[in-house]
């Protein structure tokens, strides 16, 4: 568990974009970083590290540094995999994992329904900056898509991942929903698929 990323004014700005994304999903985890020297993640536990925390997201320092080195928006690819953590503690929070994995043989309609809040909290913020780079979320999730779709730990195809950031995009760009409303919506969409 390591608290800062090293670079002062980048955790800054993900301090305040965090915020954010915990206004808009309702969700307040702890947040630090690990040293993922098995293999670049970043994920979401239930587990509680702090009192009051609706659970912990945990960013590897490896996968950090990959997306930072990345030319269009680092800052902004390195939120999209925040909000995407976010929403599965959204899912854990509501026990919406357990709606949409059930009877599932694999994870992608929970990882894709964590993907539409991302595309969600994208939208919301896209109202309230309008050069907000929404875009950069779906790149983001696009390039981490799999085709691996009988493993158990996939995660959704590129076209697909990237998809399920539109749709939640669109509920709150376009159609202006609630969170309880954008719900509702991720959990039709999950079970769709
Ligand atoms: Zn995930």
């Amino acid at each position: 568990m390591i608290p800062r990323s090293g670079d002062r004014s980048f955790d800054l700005a993900l301090a305040r974009t965090l915020a954010a994304v915990s206004e808009t999903l309702k969700v307040l985890p702890s947040f630090a970083y690990y040293d993922d020297y098995d293999g670049l993640n970043a994920y979401a536990t239930p587990k509680v590290r702090l009192v009051n925390a609706d659970g912990t997201v945990l960013f590897g320092q490896r996968l950090l540094s990959r997306l930072m080195s990345g030319k269009e928006s680092p800052e902004v690819a390195v939120a999209a995999v925040c909000a995407h953590e976010f929403g599965h503690i959204l899912q854990f929070k509501r026990g919406l994992d357990k709606v949409v994995g059930a009877g599932q043989r694999t994870v992608k309609r929970v990882e894709l329904q964590a993907d539409f809040f991302a595309g969600y909290f994208a939208g919301v913020r896209k109202l309230q900056r309008p050069n907000f780079p929404a875009a950069v979320f779906a790149m983001t999730q696009y390039h981490f898509g799999d085709n691996m779709v009988n493993d158990p730990g996939h995660h959704g195809t590129p076209e697909e991942r990237g998809a399920a950031i539109s749709k939640g995009f669109e509920i709150a760009y376009r159609e202006k929903r609630s969170l309880s409303e954008a719900i509702q919506a991720a959990n039709n969409f999950a079970l769709s698929l």
